[in-house]
């Protein structure tokens, strides 16, 4: 941005200089700044980068890029050199000036447009200081900043990375969690969760608290391990932590394992009580891996995981189990359909012009009828042409706790040629299920596009229950959207996946 008020500027900028640095040149506010020497820099823009609202402590980096005329000398505030960079270095580009500026202890900016200084180094004038765009906060470490997690969906992201379906998800957090905010980029809080590890929040998700937080250490103790009744349908492993304090978790596989890292806990465990009612859950152990990472690890006595959640009651963090069904058969099982997109949101729309969502929801009636002809149990994320969020699908099946879930799409791509059907998944436990879904997909005849992992859709998010996703096949491939439209197509491909959930059954009761 262009913002130049050298002379009233000087004054200001004396009371958060870094100590050590004093201004360039002898007596710079006793000469007169032209606004035609201003224009002659020409400065474009100075920058953060990112280019938002940034929170940083001793060890970041303040990356900052400003554009002007070639040959000038550019320095943020502490006088830390922004070097023009070659122009071969950047598409032929002259006048372009960044720099990486480690954050120091002691440095001080609060809720400050970063002030970078322009000198055309002539010496006819002293340098002119223009300012980011964004505003820069420096933390004080010694006073560390906390927050609460207002929701029970308050989602952790790995790092501030985008896709179409948004940055990686590292997992869900229960309400009243207390985190320390060490950061900020954009609408993001970054939080700390151990000496090696951070992640990132919404900002609407956590609430600061006033300075002065009392956080002790947080020692663990006893744990209970208990099961539902013989009819019921989880195991639970109580652990007592003392405070709310961030989580995360996984499942492994062979052996089938959940595993919950409890972050600023230390352990002070010398009880678990394991009960005669366990059906589930096979062992429970911990482990201190860091000094501040307590890590709790269950072993399940069936190598398919049938799913969790892990959540507080009071100050006891509870890992709820799934028990695996006692019948692997249809007709003893809830299953959740879930029939992409519908209303305002359309999907992906090919050649025909008939909407992903169409295609979707005749394709999980049909299977709705296939299970139902099976006499399973079936929840529908939707069953009209009408506008759910993923939020409303998560909560919704969240409650109803079916034993599985499976969501039909129907993929896109800009490029016409590519054609196929595929099966995703988001936690490797839960392949098996994708992987069934695939093999008798395929036997329509459609060209193998893939199994994948990883996949970060918010409806393969739930460590709740088995689930993946079936993308049919691609609407954006004319012979494909042929299929997809047809009525026949739609029935056959909706008994394909209800075999594939039946295949899934089996394969899991074969399973030692
Ligand atoms: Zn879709």
């Amino acid at each position: 941005m262009k913002f130049s008020i050298p002379l009233l500027f000087l004054g200001f900028f004396a009371q958060f200089a870094v100590a050590q640095t004093s201004p360039a040149k002898s007596a710079p506010a006793t000469k007169t700044i032209t606004p035609a020497a201003v224009d002659s820099l020409q400065v474009e823009y100075v920058r953060t980068q990112p280019d938002a609202e940034l929170w940083l402590q001793p060890g970041d980096r303040l990356q900052v890029r400003v554009k002007a005329r070639t040959g000038l000398k550019v320095s943020l505030w502490n006088k830390h050199p922004l070097p023009e960079l070659p122009a071969a270095q950047n598409k032929g580009e002259t006048g372009l000036y960044a720099g990486t500026y480690i954050v120091q202890p002691g440095d001080k900016l609060s809720n400050l447009n970063v002030p970078v200084l322009v000198d055309d180094t002539t010496d006819v004038y002293p340098y002119n200081v223009f300012s980011t765009s964004s505003k820069v906060t420096l933390l004080n470490p010694a006073q560390p900043l906390y927050g609460v997690t207002q929701s029970k969906n308050a989602y952790m992201n790995y790092g501030l990375g985008e896709d179409r379906l948004g940055g990686a998800k590292m997992g869900f957090l229960d309400s009243l969690v207390r985190v320390q905010v060490n950061g900020k980029v954009g609408r993001d809080y970054r939080i700390r969760l151990s000496n090696t590890l951070n992640a990132y929040i919404p900002e609407q998700q956590v609430k600061l608290e006033g300075p002065g937080t009392y956080t002790g250490e947080s020692l663990t103790s006893s744990w209970s391990v208990t099961g539902d009744s013989a009819q019921g349908k989880y195991d639970y492993v109580r652990v007592a932590v003392g405070q709310r304090l961030p989580y995360t978790s996984y499942m492994d596989v062979d052996p089938a394992r959940i595993i919950v890292d409890i972050y600023g806990a230390v352990s002070n465990t010398n009880w678990m009580t394991l009960h005669r009612t366990l059906r589930e859950v096979k062992n429970v152990q911990y482990q201190q891996i860091a000094s501040d990472v307590y890590r709790v690890i269950i072993d399940l006595k069936h190598p398919q995981a049938w799913g969790y959640s892990v959540g507080y009651k009071g100050t006891s963090l509870v890992v709820k189990v799934k028990r695996q069904p006692p019948k692997l058969k249809l007709k003893h099982l809830t299953i959740a359909v879930d029939a992409g997109h519908g209303g305002t949101n359309k999907g992906a729309t090919g050649k025909t012009g008939i909407p992903e969502k169409d295609i979707t929801l005749k394709i999980a009636q049909q299977l709705q009828q296939e299970l139902t002809g099976k006499k399973a149990t079936v929840i529908m994320t939707r069953e009209a042409d009408v506008t759910v969020d993923n939020t409303t699908r998560l909560q919704k099946l969240r409650e109803a706790q079916p034993d599985l879930l499976v969501s039909v799409h129907v993929n896109s791509s800009g490029r016409p040629e590519v054609r196929g059907t595929s099966t995703y998944y988001r936690h490797l436990a839960f392949r098996p299920l994708s992987q069934a879904l695939y093999e008798d997909v395929l036997q329509l005849g459609l060209k193998e596009f893939g199994n994948i992992g990883g996949f970060n859709f918010a409806l393969n998010a739930p460590t709740e229950f088995p689930n993946a996703l079936v993308e049919t096949a691609f609407g954006s491939n004319p012979e494909d959207e042929q299929l997809l439209i047809n009525a026949q197509f739609q029935e056959n491909m909706a008994k394909q996946i209800r075999k594939g959930v039946q295949r899934f059954l089996k394969e899991t009761r074969k399973r030692k």
